[in-house]
């Protein structure tokens, strides 16, 4: 396993690739933005651990740029502590997982387990190996485990916090969801966020969805709630 770590302090780099070759990775370190993407461009990676503030172009760009080139390499964002926007930024842009600074390097190695280990994400919140893997909408699969939904059309590949919503939206079906509970429940965040970011999330999930986005029947709007999905 080969993983890039893009974070431009020295001293932070050194430790995380330290703890990722004790533990037998591969490990490799850029310091910019732009350093990160020629390497992703030239060689493969299993997982990329992306500081957001970086010299030139920061994290946010690196992990939006890679997604929209079709690159769904797992992103471990480090952010501030202090800053759940920077969070939800992050997922917009295509990243899997968080890990506020400072952290604790062991947590680190785990977190980045967690995150090559995809498919065990699906079991972390409930504990339990027997919910469903997939489940079928409107003629297409929705893949848990993979991250995938597939139609007639192809594979479009979801990210984690995508597929963490959707599941969460399924498995309460036909209840009101408030975008709170989504904060809380999906995503961990439990300070004063601007829950408008998830309004993003919702766009993009109907967009994969929906016949008709903007007249959804699926996924839709409760107003000045939150969200509720049905299928019927
Ligand atoms: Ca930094």
């Amino acid at each position: 396993m080969k993983i890039l770590i893009v974070e431009d302090e020295q001293h932070i780099a050194d430790g995380l690739r330290f703890n990722l070759e004790a533990d037998g990775y591969d490990a490799e370190i850029a310091h910019e933005g732009e350093t990160a993407l020629e390497m992703l461009d030239s060689s493969t990676y299993d997982a990329i651990v992306l500081d957001v503030m970086l010299p030139g172009i920061d994290g946010f760009t690196v992990a939006k740029t890679l997604r929209e080139k079709k690159d769904f390499t797992p992103i471990l964002m480090l952010t501030a502590r202090s800053r759940p926007e920077d969070v939800l930024k992050g997922f917009e842009a295509g990243t899997d997982d968080y890990l506020p600074k400072p952290f604790d390097l062991e947590i680190f190695v785990a977190r980045l387990k967690g995150l090559l280990r995809r498919q065990e994400w699906s079991r972390e919140r409930s504990g339990s190996s027997q919910r469903a893997s997939t489940f079928e909408l409107n003629g297409k699969t929705i893949d848990f485990d993979n991250l995938e939904l597939i139609s007639g059309d192809g594979v479009i590949q979801l990210t984690l916090m995508e597929m963490k919503l959707l599941r969460f939206l399924i498995e309460n079906e036909g209840q009101t969801v408030s975008r709170k509970t989504i904060l809380e429940d999906v995503w961990n965040l439990q300070e004063d966020t601007d829950t408008r970011a998830i309004d993003n999330f919702i766009v993009r999930l109907r967009k994969y969805l929906e016949d008709d986005p903007a007249n959804p029947k699926f996924v839709r709007t409760v107003r000045g709630v939150g969200y509720k999905f049905v299928t019927e």
